[in-house]
C-alpha cells in the first residue's frame, strides 16, 4: 500500500460490485460504535449481547485538505435492523457547511437522508446508476433498506471537513423503519432542533 502523491496523476481500482479496494484498508464501524445513532436502544443492547455486527465501512485515501483538491471513495452499508430502524452511518455535516458532495449508487438499494440546520429534510432513493447530489449545507446519510449491501461512491471538496458531532447530540428529525414489510419514514421523537 503505497502513498499518494495528490500532486501526481494516479489510479486506483474499486470492485463495482462490493465497492472494496484491496490496494487500501477500509475505516469499520461496528454496532457498538452506533449507540445513540439508532433510536431503539433496548434493541441494540440485546444485540449487542450476541455479537457486534459490521454495520458499515468506507474507504478514505486521505487527501490533502486543500480547496482544490478532491476527496473520494466508496462506502459500503451492510443489510440489517436495528429493532425496525435500517442498518445506517452516521451521518454528518461538513465542517465547512457551504460545501457539496455526490454519491452514485454502484449496488444495492437504500436512501440519502439529508436535512439542513434549519430542519428542512429531504430522502433520495438510491438505486444502481442514480447518483444524489447532497447540496451544501445538508447533513448526509446512507440507509441500506435492502437485503444486500448498500455500495456508493463519493467525491467532495477535500477540505470540507466532517462534523460527526451534531448528529450524535441533536439526531436526525426523521427516521427510516420497516413497517409491515415497507419502507415507512417517520419523526425521530428524540430530535433536538439546531435553531
Ligand atoms: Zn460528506
Amino acid at each position: 500500500m503505497k502513498d499518494i502523491n495528490w500532486d501526481r496523476a494516479f489510479t486506483i481500482y474499486f470492485d463495482l460490485e462490493k465497492g472494496i479496494s484491496d490496494e487500501r484498508k477500509p475505516i469499520q464501524r461496528r454496532l457498538s460504535d452506533l449507540k445513540g445513532i439508532f433510536y431503539d436502544t433496548e434493541s441494540l443492547e440485546l444485540m449487542l449481547k450476541d455479537n457486534n455486527p459490521l454495520i458499515y465501512e468506507f474507504f478514505d485515501l486521505g487527501p490533502p485538505e486543500n480547496p482544490g483538491d478532491l476527496a473520494f471513495g466508496t462506502s459500503i452499508v451492510y443489510p440489517g435492523k436495528v429493532g425496525n430502524e435500517y442498518f445506517m452511518t452516521k451521518g454528518h455535516f461538513h465542517s465547512i457547511l457551504e460545501t457539496a458532495e455526490i454519491y452514485y449508487c454502484l449496488s444495492g438499494k437504500g436512501y440519502m437522508l439529508m436535512e439542513n440546520p434549519e430542519g428542512d429534510w429531504d430522502a433520495k432513493e438510491m438505486t444502481p446508476g442514480k447518483v444524489v447530489y447532497v447540496p451544501k449545507r445538508y447533513a448526509h446519510r446512507s440507509i441500506n433498506t435492502g437485503n444486500v449491501p448498500l455500495v456508493t461512491f463519493f467525491a467532495f471538496r477535500a477540505d470540507a471537513g466532517h462534523d460527526y458531532g451534531t448528529i450524535e447530540t441533536n439526531g436526525y428529525k426523521k427516521l427510516l423503519v420497516e413497517t409491515d414489510g415497507k419502507v415507512e419514514i417517520i419523526d425521530n421523537p428524540k430530535w433536538i432542533s439546531c435553531k
